[in-house]
């Protein structure tokens, strides 16, 4: 998901300090999912500086929530959004429980991964709703409800009237990006999101790995690599400005400096690079280009071509 490069990886910076993981600066930075795959050990049960024991009696508690990672605002969240949790006792927590409404029908529970008895991070499941979470450590050992988080639902298209417009596509030489069903994700997916202070500077359009990606405008082949963030992807110069397709399956066939045709195969989804779930982060570029000129928020540009989907 994610950005004009530049601010993927500072945004990669970011989270580095976030979770104090040693992370490759600019290359070779693990995906978000292992970063936080390191785990830490419980706290050992005995002192050995011979102060007295403590009893396990610190039920987990939760002081704080806040929302890291694809976050419509630092105190909402999305499905696949990342939270942290702060508050003491988390070391021993194994799940977080997002209680939803009164009741236990709407609860949906995940597997926690905590830094520290202070922190731990998680990821909003699917089918969670606003409300209260609970940290659990096991059958007696359950924290009071936080307070309610919000959660935004995956369609709550929001688009920034004030953004700044993409160019009309009503010549006719263009094409939208993904030749399959997709969707536009949720607020965290759009142009200008927050990467942790960072703007995202694409549109993300989720689709099945393995859709064809194709050319939406016609230009020339400027970058065809792989990227630690990125992932595969590609970067089409064209006229009006350049196009880039991120985190696709595979290396894309073309060649840089290859003419490419607006509708035509040069890739397929995927989910490379620092992405989270199959899915085409679609850039446009005035010029001068990627990264040189200024990025435009491609919504306008991508609802006007799309027929279906
Ligand atoms: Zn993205």
């Amino acid at each position: 998901m994610l950005v004009t490069l530049a601010h993927d990886v500072r945004a990669g910076r970011r989270l580095a300090v976030v979770f104090s993981v040693a992370i490759g600066l600019a290359f070779g930075v693990p995906t978000e999912a292992s970063a936080l795959g390191a785990r830490q050990a419980p706290p050992p049960s005995a002192d050995p500086g011979g102060t007295p024991a403590e009893t396990p009696s610190s039920l987990p508690t939760i002081r704080r929530i806040r929302c890291l990672r694809d976050c419509p605002s630092p105190s909402a969240a999305q499905a696949g959004a990342k939270i942290r949790v702060v508050g003491s006792g988390l070391a021993a927590v194994r799940k977080v429980v997002f209680q939803g409404a009164p009741g236990t029908a709407d609860d949906v529970s995940t597997r926690a991964r905590p830094r520290s008895d202070r922190s731990l991070v998680v990821a909003v499941p699917d089918g969670a709703v606003s409300g209260s979470l609970s940290a659990v450590a096991g059958r007696a050992a359950r924290s009071r409800p936080s307070r309610p988080l919000t959660i935004v639902s995956d369609n709550s298209a929001e688009v920034d009237p004030a953004a700044p417009r993409a160019p009309s596509a009503s010549s006719g030489a263009s094409a939208f990006p993904v030749a399959g069903a997709h969707t536009y994700g949720g607020a965290g997916a759009r142009f200008g999101a927050d990467r942790g202070g960072r703007s995202h500077q694409g549109q993300d359009l989720m689709a099945a790995c393995g859709t064809p990606v194709v050319a939406a405008r016609s230009g020339v082949v400027r970058i065809n690599r792989f990227q630690s963030l990125a992932g595969n992807y590609v970067v089409i110069d064209g006229t009006d400005g350049d196009s880039a397709y991120l985190h696709l399956t595979s290396p894309s066939p073309l060649t840089v400096g290859q003419t490419v045709t607006a509708g035509q195969q040069i890739a397929t989804v995927g989910n490379t690079g620092n992405s989270r779930g199959c899915h085409l982060h679609f850039e446009m570029w005035a010029e001068p280009g990627y990264q040189r000129g200024a990025p435009i928020d491609p919504l306008s540009f991508l609802k006007a071509l799309d027929s279906g989907g």
